[in-house]
């Protein structure tokens, strides 16, 4: 008998992730399936004439090396991390917390206490007792949305930066948020570094994973989707194994089929519902959850800058009188890799709040000029992309997880869709990864 063996089905961050995790603990076989011809899935780059082009995130760690995130990416791996300093992967600061693009003035806070000033003492005297209100789990029962809860507190020109600012960083406005949720998410983003951009972009990371589950003996097989989840037995070939799963690759009518003692799936719960077999039993409820979740949509436009722009910061600029567009961040001042010699990379996110979609390209970039008064001399519009349906920039909204436990022994599910109680974003998805892998590998040796 060989190692237990592990399928991990999808290359996103979530997926390479529990992948290298559990090959490094060198008690298992782990082969990554990736139905599209690259890794990183959201979390990666095209190059476009050297300009590093997101695929979702916009090459931002938003807790930087202080949160869940770094913790598993280049903590010890004493620590439960995966080390990948090792492999050249390092998270770069941004020049800034953050920053303020309003009514043509600019403004740049160097810590989550320098924005202060720019608001009213009413702001500064309430922050303490937000930062102190229990909030690591939901509460309950919740009537409250995160807007009305602020607004007993707080200015509203205090409330509309930090909304702009959630536009940007997970798609939604305070008001389609539980309290909780976003109390939780303000105390992460204070109390944790500014934010960095992950060297080499969003991909350094990716490749990194990469070098480390080579290292580890596993393998990630690109173009390659997995159709099916059927029990062990369904085929001969995989009888010895928990579930045997049907893999198709690209360009192939027939699928292949694999067996394996565990699964870790990255590909949404929708995704995984459908493959699986009517051999197996979902818990009761989340067939109907997951079919009510939707997925949050955004819009993200790639502007190219020349190097005269008057502004110098790679930190987030937040847009808060706009109302479509949350803010932009230009990461080449952290990595000017990112762009070709002498230019710069301007990256914008707006949320969705109407569902037609080309309108909202024209709403967006007409804000986007009105605002940034620069733009439209020192910017070329490079590429905007939509981000929807299978490809979100968020598989459940923030504050709506579901389940990384289908109810199905020895499957987990990781990714955006399973995100730990207000963190964000890719802090969301490490927060969870070593929950799964801890009960797959369970599920494997017990
Ligand atoms: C516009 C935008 C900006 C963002 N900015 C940031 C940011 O700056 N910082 C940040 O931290 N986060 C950011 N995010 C969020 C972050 O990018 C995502 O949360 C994260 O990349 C999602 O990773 P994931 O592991 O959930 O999987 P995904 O990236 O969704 O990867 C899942 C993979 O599974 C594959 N797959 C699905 N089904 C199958 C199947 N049946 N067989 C084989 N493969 C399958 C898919 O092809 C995909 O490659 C942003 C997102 C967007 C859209």
């Amino acid at each position: 008998m060989g190692k237990p063996k592990a399928i991990v089905i999808g290359a996103g961050v979530g997926g390479l992730s529990s992948a290298a995790k559990m090959a490094q603990s060198g008690g298992f076989e782990v082969s990554v399936f990736e139905r599209m011809s690259f890794a990183g899935g959201r979390f990666t780059q095209h190059d476009h004439d050297g300009y590093q082009i997101p695929t979702g995130a916009v090459h931002m760690i938003p807790h930087g090396k202080k949160g869940p995130f770094a913790d598993l990416i280049l903590g010890s791996k004493a620590k439960g991390g995966l080390d990948l300093g090792r492999h050249g992967v390092d998270f770069l600061p941004t020049s800034h917390f953050a920053c303020r693009l309003s009514d043509g003035k600019y403004q740049t806070a160097k810590s989550a206490y320098g924005i202060l000033p720019w608001f009213s003492a009413k702001d500064a005297l309430n922050l303490p007792s937000l930062l102190a209100k229990g909030a690591k789990r939901p509460w309950g029962d919740e009537t409250v949305d995160g807007r009305t809860f602020l607004e007993r507190r707080f200015s509203d020109d205090f409330i509309d930066f930090l909304d702009a600012f959630s536009n940007f960083a997970v798609s939604l406005r305070f008001d389609q948020m539980p309290a909780s949720t976003v109390v939780r998410m303000l105390q992460n983003s204070f109390w944790s570094d500014r934010p960095h951009v992950p060297k080499g972009g969003c991909k350094g990371v990716i490749d990194g994973l990469r070098a480390d589950l080579r290292e580890n003996g596993a393998r990630v097989k690109l173009s390659h989707e997995v159709t099916e989840i059927l029990p062990g037995s369904a085929e001969e070939s995989t009888k010895e194994h928990r579930f045997c799963v049907g893999v198709r690759r690209r360009g192939r009518d027939e699928a292949s089929w694999v067996g394996a003692d565990a699964i870790v799936h990255n590909g949404g719960h929708p995704n995984l519902l459908k493959a699986l077999s009517d051999d197996f039993e979902v818990a009761e409820g989340v067939r109907e959850q997951v079919r009510d979740t939707q997925a949050v949509g955004g819009i993200g436009f790639c502007f190219a800058l020349d190097d005269d722009i008057p502004v110098r910061s790679s930190g987030v600029t937040m847009l808060p009188s706009l109302e479509r567009v949350g803010g932009f961040v230009i990461p080449t001042f952290s990595d000017p890799s990112l762009a070709p010699e002498g230019k710069h990379l301007m990256v914008t996110h707006q949320f969705v709040p109407d569902a037609a979609v080309k309108s909202e390209i024209d709403k967006g970039r007409e804000d986007l000029y009105e605002a940034i008064p620069w733009l439209a001399d020192h910017g070329e519009e490079l590429c905007v992309h939509t981000y929807h349906r299978n490809w979100p920039c968020n598989r459940a909204p923030q504050g709506a997880e579901l389940p990384m436990d289908v109810g199905i022994e020895g499957i987990r599910c990781v990714g955006d869709g399973v995100k730990g109680h207000g963190w964000m974003m890719v802090e969301g998805i490490a927060s969870n990864v070593p929950h799964a892998v801890s009960q797959v590998s369970d599920s494997m040796l017990g």
